[in-house]
């Protein structure tokens, strides 16, 4: 990770100290790269560069809308499963023709803002979500542009939650049975044809499943175009993983070169959507000891971040690297939990960890995926700032929540007047 390193020891975000951002803006709180950001994506475009193509941002991983503008300023387009995201690439100054519309269950105000809005395409998982588009953009006098997502059966060979290719897995249309959606798509008057997707899981650290769904995807859309269905994009959706611990995944622009083969011959724009390979390791998550705790079976460094904040360890098990913020070289094998009441609530387990003293920074690596965009308010935890980095400057571009943001929006019925 090359925007997190150390000077004489101690912990930088670019030419930031990592305890001066603690300093100034408490803790918890994530921290993200600009630089880091802008690299990823700009490896994904050279990729690519030469074939016709466009990185959807997947904007999932992580929502800010000061994370989009700046993937938004370098020309990415963007990869939404909900209105709220749409709305937040449209606050962000993304363009709304470069916005592909994921996910199963699409409701009719979030088909109706896509299409006020103009986006590039919907992504459509069944044929009862064909019926509902076009009846909606119908009613509009619209005609909404579609890709229909496949599932090509592909193991991901990733963890079950984030593994979506298989045909036991809720999403997309068997990639048997979709020409025959596809026939009904095309006589739909409120639709037009434009695209193929398909989406196989996330993490991934081999592009092999990645090259095989390319392999039947341009086998579909061979088979599509005798039938006269000419989709002009192929959205592969994204999935490359990055490194937490001591993976080897595909960098991305060996990614690119292996889909621009497999897809050789097509005559298609190549749509991708990475998430996590652009802003997974481009974000830390700075944390600070409260206590440490032990008996005689376990040690505990008990501090403020917990799963509210960072659920993936809990949700997932998932490896995320811990370093101190400072020199700290004695080392401690301990559990790394937060202040939760639930013993899911871990950060770490069993794990040899800086033993920085209560009062020190901790900083939890690879936090920019999947991490603040999954936090909660549980046990009316206020959830994180989120800073960003660029160079010697950084931004707080998500204030803390107050306690008062907590309540805000709940209200005592009369009823319960005495
Ligand atoms: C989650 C998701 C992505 C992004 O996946 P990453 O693993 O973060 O690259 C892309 N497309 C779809 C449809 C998704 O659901």
């Amino acid at each position: 990770m090359s925007a997190f390193t150390r000077k004489d020891g101690e912990l930088f975000a670019e030419n930031v100290p990592a305890a001066d951002i603690a300093r100034e803006v408490g803790t918890p709180c994530f921290v993200y790269s600009l630089a880091e950001l802008r690299a990823r994506f700009r490896d994904y475009d050279a990729g690519f560069e030469g074939a016709d193509h466009l990185v959807c941002y997947s904007v999932k991983a992580n929502s800010n809308i000061a994370v989009l503008r700046a993937l938004a300023n370098e020309g990415s387009g963007f990869d939404v499963v909900s209105g709220g995201e749409l709305k937040r690439v449209i606050a962000a100054g993304g363009d709304p023709s470069k916005v592909v519309f994921s996910g199963v269950g699409k409701q009719e105000w979030e088909i109706a803002d896509a299409l006020d809005a103009g986006i590039l395409m919907f992504n459509v998982e069944s044929p009862a979500e064909l019926e509902t588009i076009n009846r909606v953009a119908l009613e509009r006098g619209a005609r909404a542009p579609v890709a229909l997502r496949v599932n090509p059966d592909v193991d991901a060979k990733t963890h079950p939650y984030i593994s979506t290719g298989l045909k036991t897995s809720k999403f997309g249309i068997p990639i048997e049975r979709c020409l025959e959606d596809y026939a009904r798509a095309s006589e739909m008057k409120g639709l037009e044809v434009v695209g193929a997707d398909c989406h196989i899981g996330s993490q991934l650290t081999s592009s092999e499943p990645l090259v095989e769904a390319a392999g039947r995807m341009a086998a579909l859309l061979r088979r599509l175009d005798e039938r006269g269905i000419r989709p002009r994009y192929i959205d592969m959706g994204g999935g490359l993983g990055i490194v937490y611990d001591d993976e080897a995944p595909p960098t991305a622009d060996e990614y690119a070169a292996k889909l621009v083969g497999a897809l050789e011959g097509l005559d298609v724009t190549i749509l991708v959507e990475p998430g996590r390979s652009i802003v997974g390791n481009a974000g830390i998550l700075l944390t600070s000891v409260l206590y440490h705790k032990g008996n005689n079976e376990k040690n505990f460094i008990v501090v403020d971040a917990a799963m509210n904040d960072l659920p993936r360890p809990s949700l997932y098990s998932a490896f995320h690297r811990i370093e101190a913020a400072d020199d700290t070289r004695d080392t401690v094998v301990a559990d790394v939990v937060g202040p939760v009441c639930e013993t899911g609530d871990f950060l770490a387990k069993e794990r040899e960890v800086p033993a920085v003293a209560p009062g020190g920074l901790l900083a939890v690596m690879s936090a920019g995926a999947y991490a603040f965009a999954m936090a909660s308010n549980y046990n009316s935890r206020p959830r994180a700032a989120e800073v960003l980095v660029d160079g010697e400057n950084f931004y707080t571009i998500r204030r803390r929540e107050t306690l008062d943001d907590l309540i805000g929006p709940e209200s005592i019925p009369d009823v319960l007047e005495s």
